[in-house]
């Protein structure tokens, strides 16, 4: 059976066997139960925002790519106040814990009473700003969430599936996302089996080259293992009726994935979905302390309560994970490292923005809440502010304590659960095609 995976996956030191028992029996059904309480199914995104590469091709003729809007009332009120406190939050915790560092706050804050009170608003108008751009520094994509045009939709009544969209415009996505991956270098030969996705000869490159590579490739897979197993597998005959029935297409599986069709390249694809995988865990894993202390705020008290329990026990069953990836493989290597640490962020916020142009809504939606989880998991593991306390000897290893500012909004954690909760699933169905197969 060609997806009988075996062996250890590349770059990471455990083998697929072992992650595929501890997904499927214990993360998955956890995730299952959380995403669909109403702090993660309510996500934010601006999904008009225009595409700053090609002009507008979009294909939202296609009825199933309709993004169904959700309704205001629908969405807890605790949701819609959190993402104002939370701005005004991390602000006031800013300065809090940069007054905390000065012995003599008091008497510099008296001194200055006066100056402090015909300049405050505009002080703190400034100090602000610059917290934010602070803030975005550490990001790898863009955060969108802010802007005009930002809107909540369910994700429950927007499940990720077959929509139908292909041909140019979805490869040019994928082709412009791949060529991210281009350092400068020349490595890149034209697969036989695509003209328009660029094949990466993995043997030449760097360690970080080929991982950037795997990320998108194993996004790439779980995107596709997504729409073979949410296929579309009959459909109404009323062209406004976006109806239908979905499952498992097999055939569809096997034509992406088969070494027959895919010149031997499709057992790889599946590989890398682990190895995203494993790198997202490694972020939830190493974020753990910091999302124990999240409210999870809905307003709805008692499910808060639950949501935060279940996050206890998900946290402890991740951070009880033995083979984790190391984050510390990448950029180790001086101060090449550093720059090749900022070309890569600049990348991942382009991928982010490429998303802007995919023409269909549905797969835009998932396509930007996937990459942003992704940027939120590289971001945990690569801040740079967190990587510096521990450079200078403070903490033994990187920890999210180490920073006291380091946050996320609400967004990002939304986006990293749901998009690991995305490649939990991706596995977890290829199981069942798995089974089928053999
Ligand atoms: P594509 O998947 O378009 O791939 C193009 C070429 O890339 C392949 O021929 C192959 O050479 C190479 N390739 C394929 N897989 C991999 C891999 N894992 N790693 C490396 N190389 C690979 N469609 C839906 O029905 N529902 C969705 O929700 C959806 N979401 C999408 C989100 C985004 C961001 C994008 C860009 C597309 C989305 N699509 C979605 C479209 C879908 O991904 C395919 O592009 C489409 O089904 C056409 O498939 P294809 O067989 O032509 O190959």
């Amino acid at each position: 059976c060609f997806c009988e995976l075996e062996g250890s996956i590349n770059d990471c030191s455990c083998d697929i066997d072992t992650v595929d028992h501890f997904n499927n029996v214990k993360i998955y059904p956890r995730l299952q139960s959380l995403l669909v309480k109403n702090f993660f199914r309510f996500y934010k995104v601006n999904l008009k925002q225009e595409c700053p590469f090609w002009p507008d091709d979009s294909r939202c003729a296609i009825r199933f790519c309709q993004v169904e809007n959700c309704e205001e009332q629908a969405i807890p009120q605790g949701i819609k106040d959190t993402v104002e406190h939370s701005k005004s939050a991390a602000f006031k915790y800013t300065r809090e814990a940069q007054s905390e560092g000065c012995s003599d706050a008091e008497d510099f804050n008296s001194a200055l009473g006066f100056l402090d009170t015909s300049i405050s608003d505009q002080a703190h108008k400034e100090f602000e700003l610059w917290a934010k751009h602070d803030e975005a520094e550490e990001d790898f994509c863009i955060v969108d969430d802010r802007e005009d045009g930002a809107q909540y939709v369910d994700l429950l009544l927007n499940p990720e599936r077959y929509t139908g969209y292909r041909g140019d415009s979805a490869h040019r996505i994928w082709k412009s996302i791949y060529l991210e991956n281009c350092f400068g270098g020349t490595n890149e030969t034209t697969n036989k089996f695509s003209n328009y996705v660029p094949h990466l000869d993995l043997r030449n490159v760097c360690l970080e080259q080929r991982a950037f590579y795997r990320i998108i490739s194993g996004l790439h897979s779980s995107i596709n293992i997504h729409l073979c197993s949410k296929y579309l597998l009959s459909e109404s005959k009323d062209f406004l009726d976006p109806q239908g029935i979905w499952g498992p297409n097999v055939k569809e599986f096997k034509r992406r994935f088969s070494p027959e069709t895919t010149g031997g390249e499709g057992p790889h694809w599946l590989r890398n979905l682990y190895f995203i995988y494993l790198i997202e865990l490694r972020a939830l894993a190493k974020a753990a302390p910091y999302l124990r202390r999240e409210n999870y705020y809905t307003g709805i008290a008692e499910e808060d309560d639950e949501v935060k329990l279940a996050i206890n026990d998900l946290l402890a069953i991740i951070e009880s994970f033995q083979s984790h990836f190391d984050e510390n493989a990448l950029f180790s290597s001086g101060i090449a490292s550093i720059k090749f640490k900022s070309d890569y962020k600049e990348k991942f916020r382009n991928i982010s923005r490429i998303m802007d142009c995919v023409g269909c809504d549905k797969c835009k939606l998932w396509g930007k809440l996937q990459t942003q989880g992704l940027g939120t998991a590289l971001k945990i593991l690569y801040s740079q502010k967190l990587n510096l306390a521990t450079e200078s000897g403070i903490w033994d290893k990187p920890h999210i304590e180490a920073d006291p500012i380091f946050r996320l909004s609400r967004t990002e954690i939304v986006a990293l659960f749901n998009a690991f909760g995305r490649l939990s699933n991706s596995i977890y169905e290829m199981e069942n095609f798995r089974r089928v197969l053999r």
